[in-house]
């Protein structure tokens, strides 16, 4: 099966209902691109589910903020063909800025009450980035299976609800966390830390891997699974952004004197350095980290 690189959205668009027209569903990847064997995973879920898998590779800059990694994000895109064509994918598609925001837009789509929390207050502006860019390319797809990675376990939520509230025809599914072999989950940003910060950033998944473990024992007080992951970063010498349980479906938050119910979402975001890492387990719902220090 053959790469097809398409810069302009009508032309993706084509693709993939030429796809339709055969009787044939798209599994859809989006991404910014850097790809590693996380985003690969993700496509080869989407081929198993669907006959031809697209993947949209767009630094968007609209879910940055000023202070933010946007100019020197890692962009690899010759290297990311090559990783493309090797997993089977079909269609690639690569718009640019201003195909992707015409001149003088003054569109946005605001998914309310999701956002409200965990990275919404702390990085002002990025999941309307990404709630509108993301309906731009279902639009530019069209009818499709989209592939989510849990390892955004927010982003995936606003996602899945723009899709049902707007009517998309556009079925979204979240994909386990890819991590590495000492537990890291993979990111496009894990290029910037070095051997000391990499080496730190190794205690995020050890710390949600025993707060699985301190659930499964049957401990089910927030303050008992919540605090010792907050104590161990902060001790490890990462710079906390947030520690928090939440409700895994209305990310409603869980206060360190309650109780959890039978699924709690536990997410991290930290700093090692001046790179920003997260990462997430849903307690009674996700195996612990695999790999990561005791
Ligand atoms: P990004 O390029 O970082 O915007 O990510 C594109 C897609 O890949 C999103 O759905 C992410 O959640 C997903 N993704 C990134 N890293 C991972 C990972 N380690 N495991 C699973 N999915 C991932």
């Amino acid at each position: 099966m053959s790469l097809h690189v398409h810069q302009r959205a009508a032309d993706f668009h084509a693709a993939c209902e030429a796809v339709r027209r055969r009787g044939g569903r798209i599994g859809f990847v989006p991404t910014m691109g850097a790809l590693h064997e996380g985003h690969l995973k993700l496509c080869d879920a989407a081929r198993a589910r669907a006959n031809s898998v697209a993947v949209s590779i767009f630094v968007n800059p609209t879910q940055f903020g000023p202070n933010e990694d946007f100019a020197r994000y890692p962009r690899t895109l010759e290297r990311d063909l090559e990783a493309c064509k090797s997993r089977g994918v079909e269609h690639v598609f690569t718009p640019s800025v201003e195909e992707m925001y015409p001149k003088n837009d003054r569109t946005r789509v605001r998914v309310e009450g999701l956002t409200e929390g965990l990275c919404g207050p702390k990085r002002p502006g990025h999941f309307e980035g990404v709630a509108t860019i993301v309906a731009k390319l279902f639009l530019a797809a069209g009818p499709c299976l989209a592939i989510f990675g849990r390892k955004d376990y927010q982003q995936l939520k606003v996602i899945e609800r723009m899709a049902r509230d707007l009517l998309f025809p556009v079925t979204v599914q979240g994909h386990a966390t890819i991590r590495e072999a000492d537990g890291l989950a993979l990111s496009s940003r894990n290029v910037y830390l070095s051997p000391e910060q990499r080496n730190t950033a190794r205690q995020i998944p050890a710390a949600l891997a025993a707060a699985v473990r301190r659930f499964a024992a049957g401990e089910r007080r927030a303050a008992e699974l919540r605090g010792p992951v907050e104590a161990r970063l902060r001790e490890a010498g990462l710079r906390l952004d947030y520690v928090e349980l939440r409700g895994p479906d209305e990310l409603d938050a869980i206060e360190d004197s309650a109780e959890v119910g039978e699924r709690a979402l536990l997410a991290v975001a930290a700093f090692a350095g001046s790179t920003r890492l997260i990462d997430n387990v849903v307690l009674g719902e996700d195996p612990a980290p695999e790999g990561a220090p005791e």
